[in-house]
């Protein structure tokens, strides 16, 4: 989990502004309500460049959110990127990072509607390594509290107030000595983790769940597909019971702040032989030499922003 601090600049009220500046009102919509659709970037430091994982499907996924919630926000890929650029140009990141743009609302209402208010873009930068503290594996545990169904609340927009779900969930597995929770949706399958998309190996297959359940439809996991699919390997997407979750050879997550990583056990059962199976560390290393400018995806899923050496008008404030 991130604690440091937010760097320096961030993008509120259509400019780069110290953050300091970068404040709600108390009586905010979207402080009161969870009014919030949100995007959660990797930002990586390679020397003077920084590189950032499939930005257009972030923004893809962050429009359509405002599109199902109904904030009746948009600005375009163009725009979109530009303010990352004059984000990063403002802030200078030194090491690896995330970027949190979300949709917000500062109207001061009362009231539970989202027509009439304004919803405006907002954005900021934190340093980030690795979002969990386990280097080794993550010892998991099935959630007593159920992931929130699509039928109540967009499991695919990332709005803000489905987070509370996720921190109950992820709250009391910590609170427990694990490091995520499970969640389970309302047919008792094990549908994501509380932040991270999830995949097993089953019986000598690859086991998703359907892109239709009550899952973020996760940037990582798009993306670990394709690059198991392009292995020759076949995923298939089906419901995951508990009993396949405790009994399968390998259990992994994905996602942009969680990485890929895998679980060496759920509820204290050992998964595997407790170690990072072959599919982990094969998808794994492949999404590292993505990273890295090492893979034929490259090009087309990493953007690339030079860290200027003179400072322009995009940092004009330092
Ligand atoms: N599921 C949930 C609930 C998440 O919050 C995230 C993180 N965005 C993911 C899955 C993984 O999605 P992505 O790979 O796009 O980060």
């Amino acid at each position: 989990m991130a604690t440091s601090c937010v760097m320096p600049f961030a993008f509120k009220g259509h400019q780069i502004v110290p953050k300091e500046q970068a404040t709600v009102s108390l009586a905010s919509h979207s402080l009161q309500y969870g009014s919030t659709c949100f995007a959660g970037i990797r930002g990586y430091v390679r020397e003077r460049n920084v590189r950032i994982f499939r930005l257009r499907d972030h923004h893809e996924r962050l429009m359509n959110a405002s599109k199902i919630m109904g904030f009746g926000f948009h600005i375009s890929y163009e725009d979109f990127e530009q303010i990352i650029a004059q984000l990063i140009e403002a802030n200078r990141p030194e090491s690896d990072f995330y970027i949190r743009p979300f949709l917000y609302s500062e109207n001061e209402v009362i009231g539970v509607c989202y027509n009439g208010l304004t919803f405006d873009l907002g954005v900021y930068m934190i340093p980030l390594k690795s979002y969990y503290q386990s280097d080794k594996g993550l010892r998991l545990t099935i959630s007593s509290w159920q992931k929130i169904s699509d039928a109540a609340m967009s499991t695919k927009a990332k709005a803000g107030g489905c987070y509370v779900n996720s921190s109950m969930a992820t709250t009391d597995a910590r609170a427990a000595g694990y490091d995520e929770a499970l969640m389970m949706d309302h047919n008792q399958n094990i549908v994501e983790a509380s932040v991270a998309n999830l995949f097993i190996a089953y019986r000598g297959e690859i086991f998703t769940p359907p892109v239709g359940s009550d899952v973020l439809e996760g940037i990582t996991m798009r993306t670990v597909i394709e690059l198991l699919e392009n292995r020759g390997y076949k995923i298939r997407y089906e419901p995951i019971s508990r009993s396949m979750i405790y009994t399968c050879d390998e259990l992994f997550l994905t996602g942009t702040a969680a990485g890929v990583i895998f679980a060496d056990s759920v509820d204290g059962r050992i998964i595997g032989s407790g170690k990072e199976g072959p599919i982990a560390r094969t998808v794994r290393q492949e999404f590292q030499s993505v990273i890295e400018m090492e893979h034929p995806k490259s090009k087309g899923w990493v953007s690339e922003f030079s860290i200027s050496e003179v400072c322009h008008e995009a940092c004009s404030y330092i």
